[in-house]
Parts: C-alpha cells; sequence; structure tokens
C-alpha cells in the first residue's frame, strides 16, 4: 500500500508524471482538476457549483473538494494506493485528507513537489492551451491568477507535510525520463 501526493505549481508536469508513477506502482489516480473537468461537462450540480471558481482560476471552496475526494475514497476501497494529484490545495484540504486516510487505516506515505520557475510555468500553460481546449490556459490574467492562488493557498501545503517529514523536492525541469527516476528514488526511499 503507498499513498503518495504530487505537489507543485499549474504547469508543473504532474498529469505527465502521474501516469508514469501510477504504471510503476499500480496506483488508483485521483486528479481533483480532472474530477471537476468531468462533473462540468455532464453538468452535474457539483460541477456547476464548481465552474464559476474554475473559469477564474480561482480555488474551488474547500468543502466542495473535500467532499468530492472523500466519495471518490469510498468508492475505491481496495484500492492498493492512491496518487493525489492537484489535491491537497490548502492546509485546511491536507487536514481533511489525513483524517479520511485514518478512517480507511491509511497514511500518506511521501509528498512529491516538482519545482519550476515561474517563467518556465507560464511558458508550458499558454503552450497546453493551443491544443488542450482548457479555457483557464488560454489567458495570461487567468494563468497569474492561478500562479498566484498557489502561492497564497497551496504552497503552506509544503510546510504541512514537512513538519510531518514527507516532502521531497523534486527538480520539474529536464527530460520527463530524468524527472521520473529522480521521483522514483524519493518515493522508494518513503516506503515503509
Ligand atoms: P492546474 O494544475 O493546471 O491548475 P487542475 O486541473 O489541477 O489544473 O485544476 C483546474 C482548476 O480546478 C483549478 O484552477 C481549481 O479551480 C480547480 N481545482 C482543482 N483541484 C482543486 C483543489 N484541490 N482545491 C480547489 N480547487 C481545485
Amino acid at each position: 500500500m503507498v499513498n503518495i501526493v504530487l505537489f507543485g505549481p499549474p504547469g508543473a508536469g504532474k498529469g505527465t508524471q502521474s501516469e508514469n508513477i501510477i504504471n510503476k506502482y499500480g496506483l488508483k489516480h485521483i486528479s481533483t482538476g480532472d474530477l471537476f473537468r468531468k462533473h462540468l461537462g455532464e453538468g452535474t450540480h457539483l460541477g456547476k457549483k464548481a465552474q464559476s471558481y474554475m473559469d477564474n482560476g480561482k480555488l474551488v471552496p474547500d468543502e466542495v473538494v473535500i467532499g468530492m475526494v472523500a466519495d471518490f475514497l469510498d468508492d475505491n476501497e481496495g484500492a492498493e494506493g492512491f496518487i493525489f494529484d492537484g489535491f491537497p490545495r490548502t492546509v485546511a484540504q491536507a487536514e481533511a485528507l489525513d483524517e479520511l486516510l485514518e478512517e480507511h487505516d491509511q497514511h500518506i506515505h511521501c509528498m512529491v513537489m516538482l519545482d519550476v520557475p515561474q517563467d518556465e510555468l507560464r511558458k508550458r500553460l499558454l503552450e497546453r492551451g493551443k491544443t488542450s481546449g482548457r479555457a483557464d490556459d488560454q489567458n495570461v490574467e487567468k494563468i497569474n491568477v492561478r500562479i498566484q492562488e498557489y502561492l497564497d493557498k497551496t504552497l503552506p501545503v509544503a510546510g504541512y507535510y514537512q513538519g510531518q517529514n514527507k516532502t521531497c523536492k523534486i527538480n520539474g525541469v529536464g527530460t520527463i525520463e530524468g524527472i521520473f527516476a529522480d521521483i522514483v528514488s524519493e518515493i522508494d526511499n518513503h516506503l515503509d
């Protein structure tokens, strides 16, 4: 059983590296951004609640996100472990995640933090916006709001995991394979 938080600013490469990590460790992937986009596409009540925040690059309120993750964990009882991608994004979400995992007799093993300079993030997001169709990737102002939300609300989550000795910082600039190799060696160091 292994549970990993993949952490980093928008555009750090979390989605790309998630796929590699899932394949190697056989984990269940949970991306709160992907779940919200699915709800949005299906026009659910939850999707409607999240839409205005997402469209403006702001974080969706904690209680909405936490409820969605709680449901996901309940629906995936018996998984080999999880990779949390884009969650937790606030300290309140990190605390709630610890409580939820405890209810399932589990815990986070390691928080992998992808470190990428801001100029590189803006470049990558605008590039992704050309093909992803994501409205929040196509506009510099929205990208700046998302980076600012990350700095204000999400970065403190690194301190939360640091306090538990679970933060591993990885240089997120380089080849996909090279970054993945660094991630694997950090995860393997943190397994029980
Ligand atoms: P990125 O990492 O590229 O910003 P995501 O796909 O992870 O993209 O998230 C897209 C949007 O979904 C965020 O800007 C935010 O509005 C919302 N969102 C996703 N995860 C969370 C979360 N854990 N807490 C609050 N809002 C979230």
